[in-house]
């Protein structure tokens, strides 16, 4: 008789933003631990675009690094900066310890465009810059060979992983619909070693951009990105900063359930449901965009059955 095959483990990751007062420093310190405590592939914090949270952003990495065993994830903005500026960014951040990155473009201010974009143009670039600054601050060193006199080895070290934004539903700013793809082509072939999506309404949306990408030769890890939405205000904010179209049933469903915990509920269930369509489509893991909160999330993933329930709470 043979034993029991184990399930899988999928794996899960986390998004943050920094703090935006004292007060809520402490709050974010309580739903790092708790999300650590879960056990997540990394922890990602949000920078805000022309650097505004650049600081923010590097102390909360620098709290997950010192206080946890998960690793960071650092995303890092090119809008409006100049390559000298970006390089010593990115030096900053690679100093504090930080070797995984998600490269962004970002957005130019409301009203501004092109011309405030800097030297860099797109994410792709900021991909080509991180990886030259690690190779340029991290100089060439041999070990010798134990054993062999004269013989060297080149030491090991550990180099950046650098992951980029992928959209399922194309990019706000798109003209055709393999934009999309191209970029993630370009930003493939300038090193990038996984994905993480924009958020999505259905699985499919992912499933099939998924299916595109790999016929165009897309061969990095595309992590889905899902996004519990537990109320009418945060549905109608997302939609307006990622351009996705209405999802009706889920706005409907929130729009007409009378309580919070309901509400709740509907955005808990649909999120847990496209977790778990993605990863039987066959999704390398999820991404959850958890809002600072720890309890929403990590319920999604108990539901979804990514996470045993004891490991709640
Ligand atoms: P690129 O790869 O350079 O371009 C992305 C897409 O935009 C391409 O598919 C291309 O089709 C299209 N595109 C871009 N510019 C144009 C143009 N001028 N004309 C036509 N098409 C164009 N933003 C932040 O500021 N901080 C964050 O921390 C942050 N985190 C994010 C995390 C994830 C997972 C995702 C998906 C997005 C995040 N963003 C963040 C938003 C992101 O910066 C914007 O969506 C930005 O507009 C595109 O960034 P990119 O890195 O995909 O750019």
């Amino acid at each position: 008789m043979s034993a029991e095959t184990p399930t899988p483990r999928v794996p899960f990751s986390f998004e943050l933003y920094p703090p935006r007062s004292a007060s809520s420093t402490e709050a974010l310190h309580e739903t790092v631990r708790r999300l650590a405590a879960a056990g997540p592939d990394f922890l990602s914090v949000t920078y805000g675009a022309g650097g505004s949270t650049g600081g923010r952003s590097l102390e909360v990495l620098r709290f997950i690094r010192e206080h946890t065993d998960v690793e960071p994830l650092a995303h890092l903005t090119c809008v409006g900066n100049t390559y000298a500026a970006a390089a010593t960014l990115i030096r900053e951040f690679l100093d504090a310890g930080i070797l995984s990155f998600l490269a962004l473009r970002g957005d130019p201010p409301l009203g501004q465009d092109e011309p405030f974009l800097g030297d860099l143009e797109s994410a792709a670039q900021l991909v080509q810059l991180i990886d030259r600054v690690q190779a340029e601050r991290e100089p060439y060193e041999e070990s010798p060979v134990p054993g062999f006199p004269g013989a060297a080895r080149v030491k090991d070290r550990r180099r950046a992983s650098i992951a980029v934004a992928a959209f399922p539903n194309g990019h706000p700013r798109s003209v055709h619909r393999w934009q999309d793809i191209d970029a993630l082509l370009a930003k493939q072939a300038a090193g990038a070693t996984s994905a993480i999506t924009q958020l999505f309404f259905h699985s499919e949306d992912y499933l099939l951009f998924v299916e595109k990408a790999r016929a165009a030769g897309v061969t990095i890890p595309i992590l889905p990105g899902i996004m519990p939405i537990v109320s009418p205000v945060r549905l109608a904010r997302v939609l307006e900063l990622t351009g996705e179209t209405l999802p009706n049933e889920l706005a409907v469903a929130l729009e007409v359930e009378p309580t919070p915990e309901g509400r709740h509920e509907i955005g808990v269930e649909w999120a847990a449901r496209l977790a778990r369509e993605v990863v039987d489509g066959g999704a390398p893991g999820v991404h959850l965009y958890a809002f600072n909160q720890h309890h929403t999330v990590l319920t999604v993933l108990e539901e979804a059955g990514v996470l045993p329930a004891a490991r709640l709470h």
